[in-house]
C-alpha cells in the first residue's frame, strides 16, 4: 500500500518552476530520501505535501485521503519538521508539545505522559520549563521533533532534520525514526547528507531544477555504485548532477 502519492505537481514562483509535474510513489513503512542540489526544490515539494503551500496543478494523497476534499482528516496523519521551524517562542518546550498534542485531540493524559517522555528522550527535560526563544538552535529542532511526532504521524516529513543536532542526539533520534518506519510509519526525509542518508533509507529519490531525475531502491543504489565503480552515494549523486552542472575552481585557486 502507499502512504504518498504525487501526481503531475506543479508549482512556480514568478518564472522559477520550483516542482515541474512530479510524479512519486512512496509505500507505507519505508524510509525515503529526497535529496538534490540547493534550490532542487525540496523544500517546496515539502511545503505542498504539508499542505502549507498550494500546487498550481496536480494531486496530492495520503493513504487515499486527498488534501483538496478534507484537509482535517489528511493533516492528522502527517508530522513535520520543517527546515526553518515555526514556533511559539512565548511558550515553554513542555507548553508547546501539550498544546501541539492536544490540537491533534489525543486525550490528556497521554498529552501529558508523552511530553515528558519526549522533553526526556530528546535531551530538554532540564530547559522544559524555559522559554524556547531561550533554547539553541538544536534544541528547537529536537523540540520540532518531538512536537512533530507526538501524534504517531502515518507519514512523518523531515526537511534537514539533524543539521544542527550533536552526534549522541541524532543517534537517538535516527533510532526513534527507525523504530517508527518498523511500527509502520512512513519517514520522508530530504538531507544532504549523504553517508546518513546511505544508512538510513530504503529508496531513494533525487530532484533537481524541480525534476526528478533519479529514483531508486537502496539495492538498486548499491548496485549502481558497483557498475559505474562509485564508492559512495555520495559520489553518485554528483556524478548523476555532474552532468548538469559543470565543476568548476575559483580563477586565483587554478
Ligand atoms: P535547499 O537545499 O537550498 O534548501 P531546496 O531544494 O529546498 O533547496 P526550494 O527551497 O524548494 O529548494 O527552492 C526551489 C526554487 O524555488 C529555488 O529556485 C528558490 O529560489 C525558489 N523559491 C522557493 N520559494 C520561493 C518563494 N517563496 N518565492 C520565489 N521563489 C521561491
Amino acid at each position: 500500500m502507499n502512504c504518498l502519492e504525487l501526481t503531475n505537481l506543479r508549482k512556480e514562483f514568478k518564472e522559477i518552476v520550483a516542482v515541474d509535474s512530479i510524479n512519486l510513489k512512496i509505500r507505507k513503512g519505508i524510509f525515503f530520501g529526497f535529496l538534490g542540489p540547493n534550490g532542487a526544490g525540496k523544500t517546496t515539494t515539502i511545503l505542498l505535501i504539508a499542505g502549507l503551500l498550494k500546487p498550481d496543478s496536480g494531486r496530492i494523497i495520503i493513504l487515499d485521503l486527498d488534501i483538496e476534499k478534507d484537509e482535517t482528516e489528511y493533516k492528522r496523519h502527517i508530522g513535520i519538521v520543517l527546515d526553518r521551524p515555526l514556533y511559539f517562542e512565548k511558550l515553554t518546550g513542555k507548553e508547546y508539545l501539550r498544546f501541539v498534542g492536544e490540537m491533534y485531540r489525543l486525550d490528556k493524559i497521554i498529552v501529558k505522559k508523552r511530553t515528558e517522555e519526549l522533553l526526556s528522550y530528546l535531551g530538554i527535560e532540564e530547559k522544559k520549563d524555559d522559554l524556547i526563544e531561550t533554547y539553541s538552535a538544536g534544541m528547537k529542532k529536537k523540540l520540532s521533533l518531538g512536537a512533530a511526532i507526538i501524534h504517531n504521524p502515518d507519514l512523518l516529513i523531515l526537511d534537514e532534520p539533524f543539521e544542527g543536532i550533536d552526534p549522541i542526539s541524532a543517534r537517538s533520534i535516527t533510532n526513534v525514526l527507525k523504530q517508527m518506519v518498523y511500527k509502520g510509519t512512513t519517514v520522508f526525509m530530504t538531507s544532504h547528507n549523504l553517508e546518513l542518508v546511505e544508512k538510513l533509507c530504503d529508496e531513494v529519490a533525487i530532484i533537481n531544477k524541480g525534476k526528478l531525475i533519479f529514483e531508486s531502491s537502496a539495492e538498486k543504489i548499491r548496485e549502481e555504485m558497483k557498475n559505474t565503480g562509485q564508492a559512495n552515494l555520495e559520489n553518485l549523486f554528483i556524478e548523476l548532477l555532474a552532468a548538469e552542472k559543470e565543476m568548476r575552481s575559483l580563477s586565483w585557486l587554478e
